[in-house]
Order: C-alpha cells, then structure tokens, then sequence
C-alpha cells in the first residue's frame, strides 16, 4: 500500500467527480487544471439549461466545483499541467508546469475535448456572416440573461435555423464520429428560444435525429408537440445572404426537391473533437490515443477506465463524445480503480 496521492488532470466534470470520489473514500488527490478556474466546458463555455436535468450549469456544475475546492484532500493546481511524467505504478512523479513536482500512486487523465471550430466548415457561412453562430454561442446568449439576439444588429431573430452534425459525421473533414448529445442540445435550445421569443419560427435542418434513449419523448416529440419546433431531413449544400437575411439552400431529403429559405440567424450544433492537447498528453504519459485522436481506453468491461499504460485511467469526453453524467459515472469508475490501485487491491477483471 502506498500513501501517494492521486494525480488528476482536468477539472471538467470528470474531474471534479473523480476528485470528490477519492477524496470522499480518504484519498488525498492533486487536481491539476490548465485553466484559472475548474468546471470544464460547462462552465467555460457558459452553457445555459442542462440536458437532461434541466438545471442551470453554473448551478449543477458549480457545485461539483465548490464541493472540490472546499476539500481539503483536494489540492487544486489551476493554470498549470503536466509537463513531465515518469515511474511505475504506485509510484510515479510529475513534473507541473508551475515547477512544482507531484508524487503519484496512480493518475486519471480528465482533459475533455475540444468545441469543434465551425469555421472548418465554411460553406456553411461561419465566420463569414456575424449572425451564423454556434450553439455554444446560443448557450452563453441564454446563460448571460442578454437572450437569443443577431450579432449584427441585436435584434429578435423572427426565423431560426439550428443546422445538426456540424463537425460530427463528416467525412469529409476528417470528423466521422456522432457527438452523441447535440440533437438533444439542439431541440432544448429550440424550445428555449421559443419559450422566450414565441413570435420566433424555430426550424431544425437535420440527416437523423438521435435524442437517444428517454430523450426521445423530453426533447424530440416535446419540441415539436408542445413548442411548434420544425424538422427538416435534409442535405444542405450551403449558407449565404441576399443582404438582408440569411439563406440556406439544400436539398429536402424526404420529397427529394432543393429548397432555398430565409433565416435571421443560423445556429451550428457543434460537435465535440479530440482534445487539441491530446498528442502531447500521449506523449508525456506515454499512452496511446485511439484512431480519431481521443485518448485510447483499454478494456470496456473488466476494467473501465484504464489506458495502454498500467496505473493511468482515463473518464469522460477525453475518450471520445460523452454526456456530463456518462463522464461523471466513468470518472467514479476510474476513481475506483486508481484507489484500488493505490491501496494495492486489484480489481478483479470479469473473466476473474
Ligand atoms: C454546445 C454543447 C452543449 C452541451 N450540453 C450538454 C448538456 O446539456 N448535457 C450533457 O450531458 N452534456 C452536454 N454537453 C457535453 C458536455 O460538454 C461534456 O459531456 C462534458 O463537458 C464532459 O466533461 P469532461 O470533464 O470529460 O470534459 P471537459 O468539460 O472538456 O473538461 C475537461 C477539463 O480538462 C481541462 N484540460 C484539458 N486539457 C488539459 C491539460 N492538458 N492539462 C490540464 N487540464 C486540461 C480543460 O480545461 C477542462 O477544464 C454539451 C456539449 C456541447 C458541445
Ligand atoms: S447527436 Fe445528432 S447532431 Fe450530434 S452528431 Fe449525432 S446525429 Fe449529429
């Protein structure tokens, strides 16, 4: 048994659960975040109302937060990461990139993704036309109390566009994964914008629409029965102006006819890509990453969470597109490992 800490990096919601797990078990952990404050992209990016709880993310997040920062198990370096990292385990040592030098039984990498830059895919008008946005975007116009306004102009948008698979299920650019919670995201942030503008057509241009498991009923059949939220199956080929409005023009897969219509504002649901940081936590921690660049897990069953390398777990979007509470479940999971790990009791794999 050794008495070392537990390394984590990232203070996303896989981080701060994987933190208060340990902590909550005795475990003293470091948790190393790179930027000056904790809560990952929920709290980053200003998302407003969660899926599917329905609570506000400075709420629920914050939380996670506060319990973490007020642990005094917990030692939380913010602005930093790991710069170097070597030994066995139980007993490893990693260089921060604040000088300071950690001893660690075990570590669990929680570094999340990254927002996928909508601007890899211009013909759909991102950073041509101020009032195409991101649904992050949409997000922190919610989440600030400013509400759903154009950029441009700051006026109500009378017609929305929310286009889905943006950056996800493209081969084209290199991006063939689903981002699992975006169709869900986008039919709430629909109902959102009709709840505050009522006077607002809320169309959805969609290929599938995958609001998967209990989402189905709360998010797709609700957007449309209950808030007048429109679908399209379609193809779009591009977005443009006629100078005064936006345009969209595609093809309706289902009656197989083009179709060209005018939005205020077009809102992309972005997807969610690997961690621009990942190749060099790869090669600091010394792990492999899995073809599409997020953080390669090893098994999915016996032990949940472990990497190619013994004594580094991994939890959350770091292996791929996540929900917050898939994260949060497989960081407890990989907390439980490390601890164990520590402690010197393997867990016993199914086939044990
Ligand atoms: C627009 C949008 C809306 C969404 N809304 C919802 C929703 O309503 N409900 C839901 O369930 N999911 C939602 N998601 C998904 C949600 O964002 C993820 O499930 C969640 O953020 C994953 O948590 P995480 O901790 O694994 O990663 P992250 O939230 O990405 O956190 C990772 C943390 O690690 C830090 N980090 C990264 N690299 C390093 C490094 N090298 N060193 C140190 N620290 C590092 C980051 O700064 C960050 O704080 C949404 C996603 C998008 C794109
Ligand atoms: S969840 Fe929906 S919008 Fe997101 S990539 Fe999958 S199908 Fe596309």
């Amino acid at each position: 048994m050794t008495n070392k800490p537990v390394l984590v990096v990232g203070g996303g919601p896989a981080g701060l659960a994987a933190a208060h797990a340990l902590a909550s078990v005795g475990q003293q952990t470091v948790l190393v975040e790179k930027e000056g404050r904790l809560g990952g992209a929920p709290i980053l990016s200003g998302y407003a109302k969660l899926v599917p709880s329905g609570e506000w993310a400075r709420d629920a997040i914050g939380a996670m937060v506060g319990r973490v920062e007020n642990n005094p198990l917990v030692n939380v370096q913010l602005s930093a990461s790991v710069a170097a990292f070597s030994g066995t385990p139980g007993a490893f040592r990693a260089t921060l990139s604040n000088g300071q030098s950690v001893e660690a039984g075990a570590a669990v990498l929680c570094t999340g993704f990254t927002h996928f830059d909508s601007v890899n895919k211009p013909e759909w008008g991102f950073g041509t036309y101020p009032d195409v946005v991101t649904t992050a975007q949409v997000e922190q116009m919610i989440s600030s109390g400013r509400g759903v306004r154009c950029p441009s102009d700051g006026r109500k948008p009378e017609r929305v566009a929310i286009l889905l698979c943006v950056g996800s299920r493209d081969r084209q650019i290199g991006r063939e994964w689903c981002s699992k919670i975006c169709c869900t995201v986008s039919s709430n942030i629909a109902m959102e914008i009709r709840e505050e503008l009522p006077d607002t057509h809320v169309y959805i241009y969609y290929m599938d629409i995958r609001t998967f498991g209990l989402y189905e009923t709360k998010y797709y059949w609700r957007s449309q029965e209950e808030f007048k939220v429109k679908y399209i199956k379609s193809r779009i080929a591009e977005v443009t102006s006629d100078g005064k409005r936006l345009i969209i023009k595609g093809e309706d897969t289902l009656v197989k006819r083009p179709i060209t219509i005018p939005f205020d504002m077009v809102v992309h649901a972005i997807g969610m890509d690997p961690n621009v940081d990942n190749k060099s936590l790869a090669a600091t921690f010394g792990i492999g990453l899995e073809p599409h660049g997020f953080i390669g897990k090893g098994s999915s069953y016996g032990n949940l969470g472990e990497t190619s390398r013994p004594g580094i777990f991994v939890a959350g979007a770091a292996t791929g597109p996540e929900t917050i509470d898939d994260s949060i479940a497989q960081a407890k999971a990989a907390a439980m490992a490390a601890f164990a790990l520590v402690h010197q009791q393997p867990v016993q794999t199914a086939a044990a």
